[in-house]
């Protein structure tokens, strides 16, 4: 069952390092009350006093190499490290010299295959129930709020912090702000005299509105806006909204009010962004969201020739609807898009107002058709075109996004 003399060759170890050897024996006891165990069964069947030779104090111990007795001070490291983050679950990691691993389990086999707990095991679960016990926040395995790495080389901890994911969406009245963060071109987001020291090329942006509230409460330290598409700075962003996911990085609080968040952000900004529909989301909605496509319907006001009559115009209208036209990539895109012919559906196309010189649209077409092209013609590279139906040189003026056609909401109507 065992050979003594091959498990002396490994002496002196700790307690628990022996017990660790046939950890996955029996239940009920730690690894030092196995290794307690094994001591009497080896003393009995050897019929001789054995343990002062072989077992010592865990900063003396040959194998785990001190760490069993550095478990308390690991645990100081781990509280420390989440003490000012709010956090209800947690879970512990380990990195452990490469050198004990080895030489634990060549250890572990002189008592048999497959019967040893790991070291790492070991230490990952003791230092969770001290951690447990004097941060009073419950280990958990699957999706913790935080994992805790412990590195035993060097007494270095990496904590990671899961993100918070906020679902919502947003309306844009503002017709100067851009959906994201647009870092300085001069200075790429340092800072520098062009941008005023803000580092972003437009001082505002919905994601800087959205966040800001949530980076004070949360005390974050970054932030992203993943949108389900953009709409133009220029474009307004009307009707239901559109659904963004706002994602949070290391926060320290978690504890937060979406109800108040909402209220703040839209009481701050009336005229010129609101969200609604806020909710907290798991991270795979992210990606969800940016595999999303839907119809949507925009509101444009067009400049047209001042000899087109009303009747030209409904005539060229009611000619693009249910069309599919055939839009070569946009020369104002081109240099970031390869240079393709993308067949898209214009589903309507209505009149809503005229005046000499002018004309309101409401189009509503498959996604990533491009409006103004399909408005303007872009030189022949979109066809068929309003221009070319009503024929006259037509030119989008302003362009507001009226509805994001999305397929639960269509139901609900
Ligand atoms: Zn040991
Ligand atoms: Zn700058």
């Amino acid at each position: 069952m065992f050979d003594l003399e091959e498990i002396k060759k490994y002496s002196p170890f700790c307690l628990s390092c022996l017990g660790r050897s046939v950890g996955l024996v029996g239940f009920g006891l730690d690894n030092r009350e196995r290794g307690i165990e094994m001591i009497n069964i080896i003393e009995l069947s050897e019929n001789m006093n054995i343990v002062e030779e072989i077992i010592c104090s865990p900063e003396d111990c040959k194998i785990c190499d001190g760490l069993i007795g550095e478990i308390d001070n690991f645990i100081d490291l781990a509280c420390e490290s989440i003490s000012d983050y709010s956090l209800e679950t947690f879970k512990i990691g380990t990195i452990v010299d490469k050198d004990i691993l080895n030489l634990e389990s060549e250890f572990a086999n002189t008592f048999g295959v497959n019967l040893s707990e790991s070291i790492k095991s070991q230490l990952n679960r003791e230092i969770g129930i001290g951690v447990f016990q004097k941060n009073n926040i419950l280990a958990r395995l699957d999706n913790p709020d935080s994992t805790v790495i412990i590195d035993t080389r060097y007494d270095t901890i990496n904590l990671e912090i899961k993100s918070i994911f906020v679902e919502g969406k947003y309306n844009k009245y503002d017709r100067t702000i851009p959906q994201t963060y647009w870092p300085c071109r001069n200075c790429k987001g340092k800072g520098c005299k062009s941008c005023n020291h803000t580092g972003q090329l437009y001082p505002d942006s919905v994601q800087s509105l959205v966040a800001e509230p949530f980076m004070k409460v949360t005390k974050a330290t970054e932030n992203l806006f993943h949108g389900m598409g953009r709409e133009d700075i220029d474009a307004a962003m009307l009707g239901l909204g559109r659904p963004f996911v706002l994602e949070l990085r290391m926060p320290r609080n978690r504890d937060i009010n979406l109800d108040e968040m909402a209220d703040e952000i839209n009481k701050s900004n009336v005229d010129r962004i609101q969200v609604n529909s806020l909710q907290f989301v798991p991270r795979k909605r992210v990606a969800e969201l940016k595999n999303t496509v839907c119809d949507k319907s925009y509101r444009v006001d067009v400049s047209i020739p001042e000899d087109l009559t009303i009747e030209s115009l409904k005539n060229g209208a009611q000619r693009l609807k249910e069309k599919l036209v055939k839009q070569r990539t946009p020369t104002r895109v081109a240099h970031r898009r390869a240079d393709l012919i993308r067949p898209r559906l214009v589903e309507s196309v209505n009149v809503l107002s005229f005046e000499q010189g002018m004309v309101e649209l409401e189009i509503r077409a498959q996604h990533g058709t491009y409006i103004r092209e399909l408005v303007s013609g872009d030189m022949g590279r979109t066809v068929p075109s309003f221009s070319s139906l009503v024929d006259g040189a037509c030119k989008v003026e302003v362009l507001d996004v009226l509805n994001l056609h999305l397929e639960f909401e269509e139901e609900k109507k």
